[in-house]
């Protein structure tokens, strides 16, 4: 997929590109324009005349003069000098104008590079994101793009214009002077051989970097996301000894890649610089045999040209050590954006808005590498039941869950929603029959009405009644401000408890057919589980509820308790019947 990365990047900017090709041309050529002033130049302010001029000289001041006629010697100086600066203007505003039109592709391309990273975010794996891969994932996002936009953007670039640039002047160098300019071709590779060997090492260790980044970010987020440990546990020091010792081991790895890439450029200007002396030293020596056909003025014409040829070939020479670097971050790129999706639509998907009478699982298998997590699962759940799932932590509850939202698909077997496999509806058209009340509720620092309606419009009264089902009504109403009450980040001013009842409103608010609830594991106070527990008795009353519970007490008037053990139901049945039945969910409730 890299490989073509060129090759589409040229097609899907064909236009602008061409038009950065031609301007680059008109540049080169404005600027060997101006170069063949020199000759006459100082023709006339040594020698008074303009006789003997090379061919290319004459040719270009019979143009001049056949606009504006030589006057005085002064008068003929002044009129090159005038000429010389308005072809140097033209050939700076032909170099801006394709920096002008190469601003608008860069920009362009890392403008939907990110909104490609973010949309590939949003369709991975549930499990893809753990602490780890959060940092490296906003690291792909972030500074790889930015990287590949630097780096390779910049090389193509330059390979675009250079290569043509450095044609150009040979050129004219060769048709001034062949002797002269072959030497300074065989030059060339040198410089070349050197800067490749630089570009390979930058490679390696630019690679390095970029995964270091990726681990001190997820180490902050880990932090940030952690701090109230962090206190509690006077973890500081810990935490802050392990982000040190990260921290150290991305600083090496930088200074290495700065020092490697800030070698790049003096190193090719020294070289470009070595080569004019050896140049000079040659083309002098040619001067004064009277070996060669060069008149002294001409040499100089011949130097300044030469001098033009450094910037193409270093930039040449930087492009492919850049291209090198960037490489490293485009790999990075198109890793993440190989991963397949979860789950994905197929072509001819099938829309769907309701759901009339049973969500069946027919002999369920999932595994998320290689261990089934669950085993040849069968499930009812008919529409208005309140079902519920216990067992061990590991048994599977929450696996089943997210099957049950298709956040992922079965390994094995189907899921059935009104006797139609849930793999042929549309993605969001199913998931839309959902709402879920998570365990780590997301609050933003907003308002609490924000935070239930989710920017979304809903009538007051729609958000009083769902406050109200919720049970959290009274509770907003006790704050200073109410429903306009901001919530602290993460909404660290609220209780757990009172967390999970502003997440139920959130939901009830949807008014979706089924109500997924996957109760919080950390301990509540007894009032605040009665809340909930009364709320999610009136909303079982409305749509059937799927609970994932992990205290016993709040399952006894669920329809279908449904007992997990290593990915299988083992019971299932309302709380009398297994309690009659003293099985595993006798012992749950017994040993609780
Ligand atoms: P429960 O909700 O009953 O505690 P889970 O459904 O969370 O159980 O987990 C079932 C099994 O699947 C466990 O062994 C757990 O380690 C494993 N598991 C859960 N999520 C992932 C994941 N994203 N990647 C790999 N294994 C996972």
């Amino acid at each position: 997929m890299r490989k073509g990365f060129v090759i589409q990047f040229i097609r899907q900017y064909a236009g602008r590109l061409a038009g950065i090709f031609l301007l680059n041309v008109v540049y080169v050529l404005l600027t060997i324009f101006t170069f063949l002033m020199i000759e006459p130049f100082v023709k006339l302010l040594f020698r008074g005349n303009l006789e003997n001029l090379s061919p290319l000289s004459s040719y270009v001041v019979t143009a001049i003069g056949g606009i504006i006629p030589f006057g005085s010697l002064q008068q003929s100086m002044a009129l090159i000098i005038v000429c010389a600066a308005v072809l140097y203007f033209l050939r700076n505003l032909a170099a801006y104008s394709s920096q002008w039109v190469m601003a608008h592709v860069r920009s362009d391309f890392l403008y939907k590079l990110r909104n490609q990273l973010y949309n590939k975010m949003i369709s991975l794996p549930l499990g893809y994101f753990t602490r780890q891969n959060k940092g490296d994932a906003v690291t792909r996002a972030v500074n790889d793009a930015q990287e590949v936009e630097y780096t390779i953007l910049v090389s193509i670039h330059k390979f675009l214009t250079d290569p043509i640039a450095l044609l150009c002047y040979l050129f004219f160098l060769f048709y001034i002077d062949y002797q002269l300019s072959l030497w300074a071709v065989l030059l060339m590779p040198v410089s070349f051989l050197i800067i490749g060997f630089l570009a390979h090492l930058l490679k390696k260790s630019s690679k390095t970097y970029r995964q270091r980044l990726g681990v001190l970010l997820s180490h902050v987020e880990e932090t940030l996301s952690g701090l109230r440990v962090i206190y509690s546990f006077n973890a500081q020091e810990r935490a802050y000894r392990r982000f040190a010792q990260h921290n150290r081991h991305f600083h090496q790895n930088q200074k290495k890649v700065y020092r490697q890439s800030y070698l790049a450029s003096p190193l090719s200007e020294f070289l470009g610089v070595a080569s004019v002396m050896v140049v000079l030293v040659i083309g002098g020596t040619l001067v004064l045999s009277d070996r060669s056909s060069l008149s002294p003025e001409l040499f100089i014409t011949y130097i300044a040209l030469f001098t033009q040829i450094i910037t193409p070939v270093s930039n040449i020479s930087s492009a492919f050590s850049d291209y090198k670097r960037g490489e490293a971050a485009l790999d990075r790129i198109y890793e993440f954006l190989s991963i397949r999706d979860a789950v994905e639509d197929t072509l001819d998907a099938l829309p769907v808005s309701e759901f009339k009478d049973r969500i069946d699982f027919c002999d369920v298998s999932f595994a998320y590498s290689d261990a089934e997590v669950i085993k040849h699962l069968n499930l009812e759940v008919k529409k208005g039941q309140t079902v519920a799932f216990v067992g061990q932590s590991g048994a599977g509850k929450s696996t089943l869950a997210d099957l049950l939202m298709r956040f992922y698909d079965p390994t094995d077997g189907e899921i059935l929603l009104d006797g139609v496999s849930v793999d042929k509806f549309r993605i969001s058209d199913y998931r839309g029959l959902f709402a879920l009340v998570s365990q780590d509720v997301m609050l933003f620092h907003d308002t609490i009405y924000n935070n239930i309606t989710l920017g979304r419009d809903f009538t007051m009264e729609e958000v009083v009644e769902a406050t109200k089902t919720a049970n959290i009504y009274d509770f907003i109403m006790s704050l200073p401000e109410g429903f306009n009450h901001i919530v602290g980040d993460r909404g660290t001013v609220l209780s757990g408890g009172q967390r999970q009842r502003v997440s139920i409103a959130r939901a009830v608010l949807r008014k979706a057919p089924v109500l997924v609830l996957d109760e919080a594991t950390s301990a509540m106070d007894t009032e605040s589980e009665r809340l909930i527990q009364q709320s999610v008795e009136e909303l079982s009353k409305q749509c059937t509820v799927v609970m994932i519970a992990h205290r016993l007490s709040t399952v006894r008037n669920a329809d279908c308790i449904c007992v997990l053990d290593e990915g299988r139901i083992v019971e299932q049945g309302t709380h009398e019947e297994l309690m009659a039945a003293r099985g595993e969910y006798y012992q749950l409730v017994i040993r609780n």
